[in-house]
């Protein structure tokens, strides 16, 4: 029969793999739990209508990259593609604008997008993200902004850069949009097919596009039409930034594959990985929770990847989890007297390992030691004699003090 395989795009978190992931995690509630914020987690998958109202029909998330399924009952139900519109359906079910704003949390999920899988870019895989919900202060930008960036920080990622803008309102943004569409449509000869067929749908992302860089250049910038709120909200979160040392460009075609951002957007990216070089990115969504048919509130956020992190992050070598205690025995008359005294010993806080394998004596001791067990406890026809493997010395106990001895020879 043939080998079964992972399905194309995903990949199996290996226990070498799970040390380091979980050192982001640690990371991640350290530096956000700092500021207030609080784990949150959502169901995997959402009602298809989430993400069509939240992340917009126009993405390309929504147009060709969801994981959407009828359930039993002929419920369109979607694996959750991103974190944002999830969260802000949770704060709005259970009532969160109650409490007092802004409200933040923090979340580290897998998420399933059904992209062309290549180095650093999955069909499922995990973000850390942060949500500040229920305030349009500019330092609740700039805060989200300096959180990420402590965070990559504390994992050790290189090569980091920083590029932020601002996209205003959506009624600046639909002024923008046409203006930017007859600049598209007087140089349509110039563009990719896909660029061109999307002039009506998505112009913006012509910013996005290879080969038209030049062309791009010289087009109509967002940045130049905000509004005078729009402007002063941006200039206060630059001003914050630069006086926390926080480094960035600003780059006015800067366009994020959400539809739901409305003026900062932000985006991280490390020189560490190819072509797929954002870490994390998110900004502010003044419009997302309304739209989902919650009351008019105001949010800011991010997400970053953490395959991503890990790709640009040194990883020091973990060093496995300490086995203070190897149980041996060669009379199966012995197993039930070993199986107890290694549950005896990580009661109290040891970590201990039973032979599991029938191995000889000799073949045990030997596994002990690649273990880097501390003590051997070999439980034999003459009683327990318990093996110091740093020194070598061994020497019979009473089977009933093993685990004070243990505890005792650990402390030397
Ligand atoms: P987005 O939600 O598209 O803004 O993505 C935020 C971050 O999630 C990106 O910067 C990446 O680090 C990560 N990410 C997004 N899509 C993928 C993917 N298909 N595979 C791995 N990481 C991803």
């Amino acid at each position: 029969m043939s080998k079964l395989q992972a399905p194309r795009g995903t990949f199996d978190v290996l226990p070498d793999d799970a040390d380091a992931r979980e050192a982001v995690e640690r990371e991640a509630r350290r530096v956000l739990e700092a500021a207030g914020y609080r784990r949150v987690e959502t169901p995997t998958f959402e009602a298809t209508e989430l993400f069509a109202r939240g992340v917009g029909e126009a993405t390309d998330i929504v147009r060709k990259e969801m994981f959407t399924f009828e359930d039993q009952g002929g419920r369109s139900l979607t694996l959750r593609p991103e974190g944002t519109a999830p969260v802000c359906r949770a704060y709005v079910e259970h009532g969160m604008h109650k409490h007092a704003q802004p409200v933040r949390l923090w979340y580290l999920s897998s998420f399933y997008r059904h992209e062309a899988p290549q180095a650093g870019r999955y069909r499922q895989f995990w973000q850390v993200g942060a949500e500040a919900i229920g305030s349009d202060d500019p330092a609740v930008d700039a805060e989200t902004i300096l959180l990420l960036a402590d965070l990559l920080d504390a994992l050790n990622t290189h090569g980091i850069r920083l590029r932020i803008s601002s996209l205003g309102t959506p009624e600046t943004r639909a002024a923008y949009r046409e203006e930017l569409q007859a600049y598209l449509r007087a140089h349509e000869e110039r563009l990719p097919r896909e660029v061109a067929e999307r002039i009506d749908l998505n112009p913006l992302r012509a910013f996005d596009a290879a080969g038209i860089e030049d062309l791009m250049a010289d087009a109509p910038k967002l940045l130049d039409r905000l509004d005078a709120d729009d402007a002063a909200h941006f200039a206060e979160v630059r001003r914050l930034l630069d006086g926390a040392g926080v480094h960035y460009d600003v780059d006015p075609t800067l366009v994020r594959g959400l539809d739901y951002y409305t003026r900062t957007v932000f985006e991280f990216e490390s020189s560490e990985l190819g072509a797929q070089s954002g870490v994390g990115g998110g900004g502010r969504y003044d419009r997302l929770v309304e739209m989902i048919g919650g009351p008019d509130t105001p949010g800011c956020g991010w997400a970053a990847g953490v395959e991503r992190i890990l790709l640009a992050a040194d990883r020091p070598p973990v060093a496995p989890p300490p086995v203070d205690l190897y149980v041996a025995f060669v009379r199966p008359g012995d197993r039930a007297t070993a199986f107890a005294l290694a549950g005896e010993a990580r009661r109290a806080g040891l970590g201990a390992q039973l032979e599991l394998a029938g191995r000889s004596l000799k073949g045990q001791l030997k596994q002990a030691d690649r273990v880097g067990a501390r003590f051997v406890a070999i439980l034999g026809e003459e009683g327990t004699e318990l093996r110091d493997m740093e020194s070598g010395d061994q020497r019979a106990v009473d089977a009933g003090r093993v685990v004070r001895e243990v505890i005792r020879g650990r402390e030397l």
